[in-house]
């Protein structure tokens, strides 16, 4: 996030906010700030309700709120715990424990998340679902994104838990039918009306539509299944990514439930500036600084690569300053076909601001051959 706003301010609650007050507070402000109910103003919205997102997940979890209260920020980067999972943007994650005892609210996120989340509550019952989807942001060099690497990053995902073998039911004991709803998940009752008689059907909340219930929760993971972990995950980045492109980990996110696939880990590149090369689709942009001797007789010149190597380039006689040459092919990899783009620098002639006697004696007898202003073309300076 480019600004930082308090956690607490945007929730609207005190510091010493119990954890009902929280849930409360963020489930009155995602409401408010969902961007399908601010047609108007979505952009904006989005903004907020990712921030407020973002807010819950620091707040909602007692770690990271101690840590936020802490050091300003529950990102370990930059709190300087090394490692560390989540960047800037990257850094909130839904977990759908979150939302399970929210109810209306999921439908406000099946909206916005495009179904995927709607589609697993109404297929909670009993179905397997895939686990939840992870977005972390990671840093790299210019350098690093031209040649590829292979780093490793820290991250904080639920993993099944060992105790218990993902059950969720204490060593020893396993689940139980659900007593409320007879294993089935669903409770169907019926009310007399004007209309007549209604049958509804509505998901059982005991068991949340499993149909089947823990009676001795699993001491390690209360009765979840998961534990959240941080292991160190191995990333893969091609060379020739670009800023904000995205790496995909299949299988890296979190568990899904009832034998359903695991999420993904999304994570998205940021790439450094380099102070001496820039980068404009595969083309690299160099500045190559040469003295006016090399400009005017013409010189062999050594230029630095981003790989660094370096290309030996003649420029001829009489180069401008501000002139552009290319060597073809040394540009950033195209990361869909074999192509490659550009290397284009461009010349500045420095003019020496400090002379030896004996150059400056040159430089004076070489004025008196030459000393007139040249005339102020019309057309550009360089014609
Ligand atoms: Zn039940
Ligand atoms: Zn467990």
């Amino acid at each position: 996030m480019a600004e930082k706003e308090d956690y607490y301010e945007l929730l609207g609650v005190s510091k010493n906010a119990t954890d009902d007050e929280i849930k409360r507070a963020y489930r009155k402000m995602a409401k408010k700030y969902h961007p399908d109910a601010n047609p108007d103003n979505k952009a904006e919205a989005e903004k907020k309700f990712k921030q407020i997102n973002e807010a819950y997940e620091v707040l909602s979890d007692s770690q990271k709120r101690k840590m936020y209260d802490q050091f300003g920020t529950a990102d370990p980067n930059a709190a300087g715990f090394g490692g560390g999972f989540g960047g800037q943007n990257g850094y909130y994650s839904y977990s759908s424990s979150d939302f399970s005892d929210f109810g209306d609210l999921g439908d406000i996120f099946s909206s916005f998340f495009g179904g995927g989340f709607g589609g697993q509550r109404t297929r909670r019952n009993n179905g397997p679902h895939k686990g939840e989807d992870l977005n972390v942001s990671m840093d790299i060099s210019f350098e690093e994104s031209f040649l590829g690497v292979e780093k490793e990053i820290m991250i904080s995902r639920q993993e099944q838990c060992d105790e218990c073998n993902g059950t969720g039911a204490k060593k020893g004991t396993s689940k139980i039918k659900c007593p409320t709803c007879n294993g089935t998940g669903q409770i169907t009752s019926y009310q007399n009306t004007v209309l007549g008689r209604v049958q509804t059907t509505r998901t059982c909340s005991a068991c949340h539509g499993t149909g089947e219930i823990i009676k001795e929760p699993c001491e390690e993971c209360h009765g979840k299944g998961t534990i959240r972990k941080t292991p160190k995950i191995k990333v893969k980045i091609p060379a020739g990514i670009n800023d904000n492109q995205t790496v995909v980990l299949r299988g890296e996110g979190n568990p899904g439930t009832k034998g359903g696939p695991t999420g993904d880990l999304y994570i998205t590149i940021r790439v450094r500036k380099s102070s001496i090369f820039k980068r404009d689709g595969n083309n690299v942009y160099c500045d190559i600084p040469v003295t006016i001797t090399q400009a005017t007789l013409g010189a062999d010149i050594e230029i630095p690569m981003v790989d660094g190597s370096k290309e030996k380039y003649k420029i001829p006689e009489g180069t401008q300053t501000g002139t552009d040459f290319t060597i073809r092919g040394k540009g950033f990899k195209n990361l869909n076909s074999n192509t490659q783009g550009n290397f284009i620098f461009r010349i500045v002639v420095q003019t020496p601001k400090k002379l030896t006697k004996e150059q400056r004696e040159l430089l004076v007898e070489l004025a008196k051959t030459m000393n007139e202003q040249p005339p102020v073309k019309k057309k550009g300076l360089f014609g």
